[in-house]
Formats: structure tokens, C-alpha cells, sequence
């Protein structure tokens, strides 16, 4: 018995030569379209929306109208590559129907500008005052430790955009469920998560998380400690969930932010380098020299001159435009930017190291064919410039570059590090399975729009031991406050791309022999063996499933909790010695 019926089948050749002018019309049509959404994000305004719309849309029609055409070929016959190539292409939700797709892409328009003009606004001298997200009340969650002040701002951009936004969402998840179903798929979410190749992505995650937990409940008990004795336990319990808007973020996703309440010696230096970036009077470009320079060190590429021409690397004062950092490939002649607000501090000295990974990446496979300029999964995008700044963003590196001028190297500015680093990892990974979960649950209608923000707190409180400032209500739409949401992205990204890039760094650290057990101290810089391995796999972009490209770069194939364990394991230690009998969990 054969599976396949060859003489049934339609040539390979032919089938080669079709995919070779889709690869080509895909990445001409896909400038365009990222052309006008440059415009569209970067000046935001009724006539570049509409442009943008309108190039959204024309890619949507021409795909489907390909998808179509592809249906003629019989991929179970081809040699793996084109079967991979003819199944990226499946890979669509867009509805058929052309009132739905302009429902759709009019909807998802109009909650992308609500979340990225939303204000909260109170009086300041006798004026009421606007503050957007990027960057006032980051600044806001970064550094006011007013209580108030802090429930304000948090209630005030979620009143903002909520539920203004609640029904749109709802109708939006009708049409991308009827679109994902026209597809093929069960429903949206059985498409965000078919780009990861992971049979049962939330199980899978959620295994790996069993084993973070630990350690993410120890911090957390701890946090939430030092918390109550700041603001007093009766604002927070020592036994009870954290308050969301105390964490020094506005999603409580990242902790950093609060490391000076919480730095386990606070007579022991700090690493952030802030200070010293002002003092030297660095600014948002110098700040892209220096981190430039971590990946030609290993010997990867120079950012292109078009980079600097066209980057948006600062809020233009004329304006509006969307700051959430990211990165954009244009698909010809290395035509590669990042748009971002960069303010001159420690916070973003990491965030331009991360989007310089996604700019490698994009520069490294320039040569796929257009369905492999992509990461080996969506995840890997997110991990390459993480895994460079587990390297750049240690002490002692920041020495070495001058930025970190008093680092003494004894076991408590270790822990100081250590923990640092932990309120940036641990919680987002919570947050991340926290997210997906509701996303999936909303998707396959487990949770229905009735319940969206009852939901959104229960899985809140059970994976991040989180609860609101304030009682909420099926008024409010807290989800759509996260611009993963709102941008229909699966969070996912980010989980599986917070455990491999410690797998990654495990990886290039051996490389550029490093001693074991020394994982947090590592640092890659120079190490052009390092950088030959990490080269290799960026170059393969998607052309083969992701454990392949996993083990040109670590030898394994398969995402592992070891390698972030290890990296944490000092201060794992040190937590459970402070939190000694008193109460973890919530
Ligand atoms: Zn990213």
C-alpha cells in the first residue's frame, strides 16, 4: 500500500516553479504592506490607516486567491521542502467573504488605535492633564511608589480603552473563529498556535511551568513581603494575592521596575546602569552603537546604513504614533529598521538588544525564500536578542563598556543580580501561560463574552497570585489592555522564548568555554565560535521545523527548564532561606 497515489499527482516540477513566483510576488507584496503600515504607525492618522487597511486587505485577497490555487497540488507527493512551503501557506484565517475581511480588518483597526491613544487623564494644576502609555505612565509604574497615584493611573488607562474596545473584541473573535474555521482550523487559536510546531503548545507549557512555579512562588512571597512592609499590610497581605499596579509595570508583567523596594542588600551597588548612561551623556543612537556592537563582536553583521536612515528611534514631538518597540523587515536590500521611543535608561539599554535580535535574524536569512524569512518558530524571533543580553546585561560586561563603574564581586551583589534578573523572567513567563490560556479559553468558546473579565482574574490570581486595585466588572475589559491582545499575537512567543534563550545562552556559553555552573556570570562577547554557531542557526530562518534548527545550536532537540533552573538556582536558594516558615502562595 502507498499513502499517496503518484500518477494522481501534479508534477513537482510545476508545483516548484509555482512556489518560486509565490515566493516572489509574497515578498514584493508584503513591502508594500509594510510600507504602509511603517507609514500608518509611525503618523498616525485617518489617511494612513485607511492606507494601511487598504494594503492589509490587498495581501488578505491575493493570498486566499493563492490558497486557492494551491489547492491543485498535491504536497503528500512533494519532497519535504515543498510540502513545508505548501503548508506555511495554509496557514490563513482570512474569511472569504469580503464584507467579513473589511469587518475584520476595520475592527482590529479601530482597537489598535484605541489601545495605542488611550490616556489617563487627571487634573495637574488646575488643567486636566493626558498622559499616554509610552512613555508617561510607564514612567509612572517605573517610579512613582504613591499608592494612589498608582490605582490611578492603572484604572485610568484601562477606563480609557476597555470598555470602549469590549465589543469590538467580541465581534472580532466571530469573525477570526469563522475565518480560522473556513481554513480548516477548530478555531482562531488552533492557527495562532500552528506556527510553534508543538503538539499541545499549552500543555507542553504548562509542564514546563510546573517545574518554574517553585521558584516563581518563592519570589513572589517574597516581593509581596517587602511589598506590605513598604505599603503597609493593609494594603497588601502577607498571605493573600499581590495588588496587579504595585509590580512597577502596568501589566505587572515585568517586576524590575520596583528592584528598589524589594533588593535583597540595598547597601551592596546597584546594576542598574541609568545613571551612569546619563552621566556620560549617552543618548538613544549611542545606546544602539554600543549594543551594535555585542553582535559584531561575534562576528554577526553590521546594521545596514538603510537602518539608520529610516529607524524611528525616538517619539517624533509632532505626532502621534504607536512607541511599542519593534522590529520591521522590508524584505529588499536588508531594508531592515526598529521603531521604538527609546528613552536613556537601563530598561531600554535591554529592549534595544532584543529588537537588535530580531534585526539580525531578518538580515541573517535575507537569502530564504520568502516563506522562510521567518524565525524557526515564533519564539526563536523573541529569543536572540535575549540570549545576547543574558551575556551584554551581566556586571561584568557592563564594566568592561564602561557602564557599570563600581561592581564588587562578592556573593551579595551576586544574589543582587540575580534577583534582578529573576523580576524580569520569572514573572513574564507566568503571565505568558496566564494569557494564552484565557486566549485559548476565549477562542474555542470556553469562555464566553460574558465572562471575559471574571475569567481574565481568575486566571490572574491562579497562575500569578495577582488581584485587581479595584473590584471589576463585566464593564471593564482589563485583557484589552495587553497589546498582545489587542494585536492578535499568541503570548506563547514570549514563554517559549524565555525558556530556550537560556537553553541558547547554555549553549553559546560552552562555545566560548565557559566553565559550568557559572551560567549567570557568562558572557559570549568576542567569542566568534559563539557567534558561528548562533550564525548557523539563524541563517536556516524557517526552512526546517524548529528542533532541527534547536540542534544546530544546542545539540538538543527539545525546549528544557534545566538551563533556566541552573542559571536561577543560586537565587533559588537564597529565597527559600528568607522566606524560611513564613507563608508562600496565595
Ligand atoms: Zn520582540
Amino acid at each position: 500500500m502507498v499513502d499517496v497515489v503518484i500518477d494522481e499527482a501534479v508534477d513537482e516540477t510545476e508545483a516548484r516553479v509555482w512556489l518560486r513566483q509565490y515566493n516572489d510576488e509574497l515578498r514584493k507584496r508584503k513591502t508594500s504592506l509594510n510600507e504602509a503600515s511603517w507609514a500608518h504607525s509611525t503618523d498616525m492618522n485617518p489617511a494612513t490607516a485607511e492606507a494601511a487597511i487598504q494594503a492589509n486587505n490587498q495581501v488578505h485577497e491575493w493570498k486566499l486567491k493563492k490558497l486557492k490555487e494551491a489547492s491543485r497540488f498535491t504536497p503528500a507527493a512533494y519532497s519535504e521542502d515543498l510540502r513545508r512551503q505548501f503548508w506555511l501557506i495554509s496557514l490563513d484565517g482570512t474569511p472569504e467573504d469580503s464584507n467579513d475581511l473589511r469587518q475584520m480588518s476595520k475592527l482590529t483597526n479601530d482597537i489598535e488605535s484605541l489601545y495605542s491613544t488611550g490616556k489617563a487623564c487627571r487634573e495637574e494644576n488646575e488643567n486636566e492633564v493626558c498622559h499616554p502609555l509610552e512613555p508617561d505612565l510607564e514612567h509612572i509604574f517605573a517610579t512613582s511608589r504613591d499608592y494612589d497615584e498608582l490605582e490611578w493611573a492603572w484604572i485610568g488607562f484601562r477606563d480609557a480603552i476597555g470598555p470602549a474596545m469590549r465589543d469590538k473584541f467580541a465581534r472580532l473573535v466571530e469573525l477570526k473563529n469563522s475565518g480560522a474555521g473556513e481554513h480548516g482550523f477548530g478555531n482562531f487559536w488552533e492557527l495562532l498556535s500552528a506556527p510553534f510546531e508543538i503538539e499541545n503548545l499549552l500543555e507542553v507549557a504548562n509542564g514546563l511551568w510546573s517545574e518554574i512555579r517553585p521558584l516563581y512562588v518563592q519570589l513572589h512571597a517574597y516581593v509581596r513581603r517587602r511589598l506590605a512592609s513598604f505599603y503597609g499590610e493593609d494594603k497588601v497581605s502577607t498571605t493573600g494575592p499581590i495588588p496587579a499596579h504595585l509590580l512597577g509595570n502596568i501589566w505587572a508583567k515585568w517586576w524590575s521596575n520596583i528592584y528598589d523596594l524589594v533588593a535583597p542588600y540595598p547597601d551592596q551597588p546597584d546594576m542598574n546602569v541609568t545613571s551612569v548612561l546619563l552621566q556620560k551623556g549617552y543618548d538613544p543612537l549611542r545606546m544602539f552603537k554600543i549594543a551594535e556592537k555585542f553582535f559584531t563582536s561575534i562576528g554577526l553583521r553590521e546594521l545596514p546604513e538603510v537602518f539608520w536612515e529610516k529607524s524611528m528611534i525616538v517619539r517624533p514631538a509632532d505626532r502621534e504614533v504607536s512607541c511599542h518597540p519593534t522590529s520591521w523587515d522590508f524584505y529588499h536590500h536588508s531594508d531592515v529598521r526598529v521603531k521604538m521611543c527609546t528613552e536613556v535608561n537601563h530598561e531600554f539599554l535591554g529592549t534595544i538588544h532584543h529588537e537588535l535580535g530580531h534585526i539580525q535574524y531578518f538580515l541573517q536569512y535575507e537569502d530564504q525564500p520568502m516563506l522562510y524569512r521567518d524565525g524557526a518558530n515564533p519564539g526563536f524571533h523573541e529569543a536572540v536578542g535575549d540570549t545576547v543580553s543574558l551575556s551584554a546585561m551581566t556586571p561584568a560586561h557592563l564594566r568592561t563598556v564602561g557602564l557599570l563603574t563600581d561592581w564588587p564581586d562578592t556573593h551579595e551583589s551576586e544574589i543582587n543580580f540575580l534577583l534582578r534578573q529573576a523580576l524580569d523572567k520569572i514573572p513574564a513567563l507566568a503571565m505568558g501561560v496566564m494569557i494564552d490560556t484565557w486566549q485559548s479559553r476565549v477562542f474555542s468558546g470556553k469562555i464566553t463574552a460574558d465572562e471575559y473579565n471574571r475569567e481574565w482574574w481568575k486566571l490572574r490570581l491562579e497562575y500569578q497570585g495577582l488581584s485587581p486595585p479595584v473590584p471589576r466588572t463585566e464593564e471593564d475589559f482589563d485583557a484589552g489592555s495587553k497589546f498582545h491582545i489587542v494585536y492578535g499575537f499568541a503570548m506563547m512567543r514570549y514563554f517559549v522564548s524565555y525558556i530556550i534563550q537560556f537553553q541558547f545562552h547554555e549553549s553559546l556559553c560552552r562555545e566560548a568555554g565557559y566553565p559550568h555552573g557559572q551560567l549567570h556570570k557568562c558572557d559570549i562577547y568576542g567569542s566568534s565560535q559563539a557567534g558561528d554557531r548562533l550564525r548557523e542557526m539563524l541563517r536556516m530562518g524557517n526552512s526546517q521545523p524548529w528542533p532541527e534548527a534547536m540542534k544546530v545550536m544546542t545539540g538538543q532537540n527539545k525546549m528544557a527548564a534545566s538551563a533556566i533552573l541552573e542559571y536561577f538556582q543560586p537565587l533559588m536558594k537564597w529565597l527559600r532561606e528568607q522566606n524560611g516558615d513564613e507563608s508562600i502562595g496565595w
